[in-house]
């Protein structure tokens, strides 16, 4: 069977970042991947500025860091000089506006006192040629590639574009994902489940998740184990970019998932990996769309998502790290686990003295989601008989988001 790295691996295999599209910078491209590269239309600063208030003078004048020079003119940001600097002057001059010509260095406000008859005291050390001065272009100049495509979008490159006067940019959208659970059993929340049926818990918890990854969920309703009623919801959720199916890929005799994608023209890429939950996964694609069969048991649907569908949707939105790495914490306590396959055993992480630790939360297994409403990751114990120490190191994967 393959192992969760190799699966992994062979839906990463698959994915190509979805083409770019210009798009307007609003709050909700908040995250999302440019997929060109940026230049400036302008030169930073677009002239020889002042980082400081206080006076902008001559460094001849200050040679002895003390002088009584008199104040030709005040430019306030937005203004633009009229008189050069000569020898003996200097002018008022506020954070951002415009040097005068001449100018060399800006005394701060804090080291000048006003004299009041036109003339300004300073007392300081000898000024630097260009103290307090942000010289035009030293930011950027006209031309200079400010952004490479693949930066992601934060709040500060959102500034920077709006530096270099950019509304619109290409960026990766937002993947489309259909969410189609399956089973006869499964009746909406808002229903009081009659015998031997379940709340639909997994569709859910999809949109969440898949929301929460910064793609797009459409849940198309949920499906029952016939043909005539899997078929048609397939069929539309092969329009999209992504199609997760819950339900209906394990050995049962109603499990007709597979079946009914290979007969729609998906090409299975595997079915079955290495760990628990989550053991009969199913992967394949038609085209460019990618078709997830999750497991039905609310568990293992939700760690299969973090574990293959995220991974696969980062890289559709042009993140180059898909994020499957997985760090490795000390566990909190001592914790024996018996199983027979890698296990993602939900877990809490808790910041001790030491730096974080990860703490095993009490669990009944696939079906059971109560337990997770206080889990923040998973905890992957190898397969065997395990009696760990405290402090033993295991990787975990973050499930907090
Ligand atoms: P299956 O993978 O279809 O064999 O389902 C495995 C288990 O998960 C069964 O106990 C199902 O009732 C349960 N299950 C399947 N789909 C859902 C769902 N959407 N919400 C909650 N439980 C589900
Ligand atoms: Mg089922």
């Amino acid at each position: 069977m393959l192992t969760v790295a190799e699966a992994q691996r062979l839906v990463l295999r698959e994915v190509r970042p979805l083409p770019p599209m210009t798009r307007p910078l609003t709050a909700d491209a908040l995250g999302l991947i440019l997929g060109e590269d940026v230049a400036s239309d302008i030169d930073m600063p677009p002239y020889d500025k002042s980082m400081m208030d206080g006076y902008a003078v001559r460094c001849a004048d200050l040679a002895e860091g003390q002088a009584t020079l008199s104040v030709i003119e005040e430019v306030t940001a937005g203004r633009t000089p009229r008189l050069p600097l000569a020898i003996g002057q200097a002018t008022r001059i506020m954070t951002g506006a415009p040097l005068p010509d001449g100018a060399e260095a800006v005394i701060q406000v804090e080291r000048t006192r006003a004299l009041g008859d036109g003339r300004v005291h300073i007392e300081d050390r000898p000024p630097a040629l260009g103290l307090n001065i942000l010289r035009r272009g030293q930011e950027m100049r006209r031309g200079d590639t400010v952004l490479t495509a693949g930066t992601r979008l934060r709040p500060q490159v959102f500034g920077l574009l709006a530096t270099v006067g950019r509304t619109t940019a290409a960026l990766h959208p937002r993947p489309r994902v259909a969410i189609v659970p399956t089973g006869d059993e499964i009746v909406e929340p808002s229903q009081l489940p009659g015998p031997g049926q379940i709340r639909n818990s997994n569709g859910a918890m999809l949109v969440a998740q898949t929301a929460n990854a910064g793609a797009i969920p459409f849940d198309l309703g949920v499906a029952r184990d016939r043909l005539d009623s899997l078929r048609p919801l397939i069929a539309e959720g092969l329009t999209h970019d992504v199609l997760l199916l819950s339900g209906g890929v394990s050995a049962g005799t109603l499990d007709l998932v597979p079946g009914v994608l290979l007969e729609m023209g998906v090409e299975p890429h595997f079915h079955k990996v290495e760990m628990k939950p989550g053991k009969p996964i199913y992967f394949g694609t038609r085209g460019v769309t990618l078709v997830f069969g999750l497991p039905g048991n609310p568990v293992s649907s939700l760690v299969c998502f973090e574990l293959f569908v995220r991974p696969a949707l980062r890289r559709l939105m042009g993140e180059d790290d898909a994020g499957t790495e997985l760090t490795e914490l000390p566990l909190a306590i001592e914790f024996a686990y018996r199983t027979d396959r890698p296990t993602y055993y939900p877990a809490r992480l808790l910041s001790g003295t030491d730096g974080p630790t990860v703490f095993p939360v009490a669990w009944q297994g696939s079906a059971d989601l109560r337990s997770l409403h206080d889990a923040t990751a998973f905890v992957r114990f190898p397969a065997g008989d395990g009696h760990y120490r405290a402090g033993q190191r295991f990787p975990v994967l973050p499930c907090d988001a």
